[in-house]
């Protein structure tokens, strides 16, 4: 931890820092003068920039800026505000400690100051300052989580993959802004071939297994920014390609099918292959004033139905109108 010596006398000044290494403090920073003290804190600088100063141990009498206009400034700005400060003064200028004290010191030490007094105050004053750190970072730590947490909500535990609600949303926004601009949506559902059969020769563990590759696979495949994977429900997802016709989603739809055969992910009991399969069925609209995103769900369902009723592994599309 790091100590700032402010002083405008430098035998004090060297003083001081010989007992600070006395006592084993090793991270000593002086200034002779107020104003050398802000620039080195980095007081009008944005934060972190600066050294990082954990406590300060300012004379009280100095010439231009003292002690008490120095403690002042540096309490004003949020990110000094723990920085536990020690004013060091001379005996006679006791009345004047009040006024330290209220400009945010937190202790103080006469001159002359002795070696012992003066390292236990800091070490205390480092503890202090320590502690307030840790606190903060705990602070910290749990907004983060409680970052992770409310993403967690939206994303689908087994797969990493958004859930149907994020899902949900995601449509209803994209609805809203390919109506304004008159610009097609598609989607495509995507449903495992035979996965019952899967997990009862497999296990459910195998089939946890399967569901996460082939929600890597969506993931990996789906390049543009605005494209949209999740986990439908069960072992079928959906995917959202927002301004894409229904040409450029079969596409995509056949290059997942083709790559999630290539895995060969072995299915000795699937009718279809001996490896996993899936079904895809393409919808795509262009949305209007009137239409609901559960239009283009139907549209996506009922190919994916025609697809699994043609004989799985496939790709069908539905484009008409409701
Ligand atoms: P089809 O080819 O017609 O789609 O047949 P299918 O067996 O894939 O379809 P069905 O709807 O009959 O069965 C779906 C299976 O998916 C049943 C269920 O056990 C399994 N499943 C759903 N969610 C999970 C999951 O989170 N983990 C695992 N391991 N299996 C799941
Ligand atoms: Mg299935
Ligand atoms: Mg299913």
């Amino acid at each position: 931890m790091s100590i700032l010596i402010v002083d405008d006398m430098e035998d004090q000044r060297l003083l001081l820092h010989k007992f600070l290494k006395d006592g084993e403090f090793t991270d000593i920073l002086m200034a002779d003068s107020a104003k050398k003290a802000f620039k080195i804190l980095g007081l009008d600088e944005p934060a972190g920039l600066a050294h990082k100063i954990d406590l300060i141990l300012m004379d009280l009498i100095m010439p231009e800026v003292d002690g008490i206009e120095a403690c002042r400034r540096i309490r004003s700005v949020e990110r000094f505000r723990d920085i536990p400060i020690i004013m060091v003064t001379v005996r006679d200028e006791v009345k004047s400690l009040k006024t330290a004290l209220e400009s945010g010191a937190v202790d103080y030490i006469s001159k002359p100051v002795d070696k012992i007094e003066l390292q236990a105050r800091v070490r205390s004053g480092l503890r202090l300052k320590h502690e307030m750190d840790y606190r903060k970072s705990r602070e910290h730590e749990l907004e983060e989580r409680n970052r992770m947490l409310e993403s967690l909500s939206m994303l689908d535990a087994l797969t990493g993959i958004g859930n149907r609600r994020y899902f949900d949303d995601f449509v209803n926004k994209e609805w809203k802004r390919s109506t304004r601009d008159s610009l097609p949506v598609s989607m495509i559902m995507l449903d495992i071939d035979h996965f019952k059969a899967f997990n009862d020769t497999y296990g459910h563990q195998r089939g946890d297994e399967c569901l996460k590759q082939v929600a890597r696979q969506l993931s990996d495949t789906l390049k543009r920014p605005g494209d949209f994977a999740a986990r439908y429900g069960g072992e079928e997802f959906a995917v959202v390609l927002p301004n894409t016709d229904i040409k450029g989603a079969v596409f995509i739809a056949e290059t997942l099918r083709s790559t999630i055969e290539a895995l060969k992910i072995t299915h000795a009991a699937s009718d279809t292959a001996k490896w996993v399969t899936v079904s895809l069925g393409v919808g795509s609209l262009i949305p209007n004033r009137h239409s609901k995103p559960e239009q283009l769900i139907a549209l996506a369902d009922q190919a994916l139905y025609d697809a699994k009723r043609k004989g799985r592994n496939r790709v069908e599309t539905s484009t008409e109108n409701l």
